[in-house]
Order: structure tokens, then sequence, then C-alpha cells
């Protein structure tokens, strides 16, 4: 599954940044992802996939040659999904719909053109520290 790749690849990012930013101490809470609706990506199946890998699923980890390490048990995935701006070419309309649409809102025309809503970025990690283990 496409997802599990991106799923072990964002948790890798984030492990990798809370150890170089917080110290061994540390175990990740949740991840935050914005993820545009055009970029392919279910966002259903990355959590679920995330959910799988954050609470060690070894078969998921073999071939991983570096697992995450700080602990990441528990650790959510929060989705934040990234709708695309968009342009008319009949009326010249500027939108941000809420919701994914295929035609203009002003005058219904087909012939729009959708911009963002591509992406796939982390834009928040929450830590969490071990009480056990003071720092400093
Ligand atoms: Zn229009």
């Amino acid at each position: 599954m496409h997802e599990t790749g991106i799923a072990r690849n964002i948790l890798r990012i984030a492990t990798e940044s809370v150890l170089e930013h917080e110290g061994p101490g540390a175990r990740l809470a949740s991840v935050e992802v914005r993820v545009g609706l055009l970029s392919g990506v279910d966002a259903n199946a990355l959590s679920f996939a995330f959910g799988a890998l954050a609470e060690g699923d070894s078969e998921i980890w073999t071939d991983l040659d570096a697992p995450p390490t700080i602990p990441t048990k528990g650790a959510r995935l929060l989705v934040i999904p990234s709708i695309p701006s968009l342009r008319c070419e009949a009326c010249g309309a500027n939108d941000t719909p809420d919701t994914l649409t295929w035609s203009c809102p002003e005058c219904a025309s087909p012939r729009i053109r959708l911009e963002g809503g591509r992406e796939l970025e982390i834009t928040a990690l929450e830590v969490e520290h071990d009480p056990r283990q003071h720092q400093n």
C-alpha cells in the first residue's frame, strides 16, 4: 500500500526531528500533516498505516534499516485536508471553496483551474516527556 510508505516517511522524519530537538527522553505524541485533496493520498489509509507503525508493528518495520529511536506508541496522526484554490477561465472568478469542486461556483463553467491541493507536509509535532527521565 502506497500510504504505508508515506506513513513510514512521516514517522521517520518526525522522530528524527524530535530526537534532534528534544533528546532521547522525549516521545512522539502526535503529528499533524496537511494533505492536499489532489495529492492522491487516502487520508484514512494513511492514518491507519501510521497507527500500525507507531504501535511498533514489526511486520511493517522489517524492511527498515533504522526503526524509530524514540517511543512512538500511541502517537496520533492528525490529517488536515487542504483544498485547492480555484480560478475560473470563463468568468475570472477566484475562489477557495469549502469542498472540492469541478465547476465554477459563480457561473458553473467547468473551465476552471485548480491550484495547490497537491501538498503533503508535516505542519506540527507534539512531544511528551517521560517524567522519569528528567533532563538538565
Ligand atoms: Zn466562472
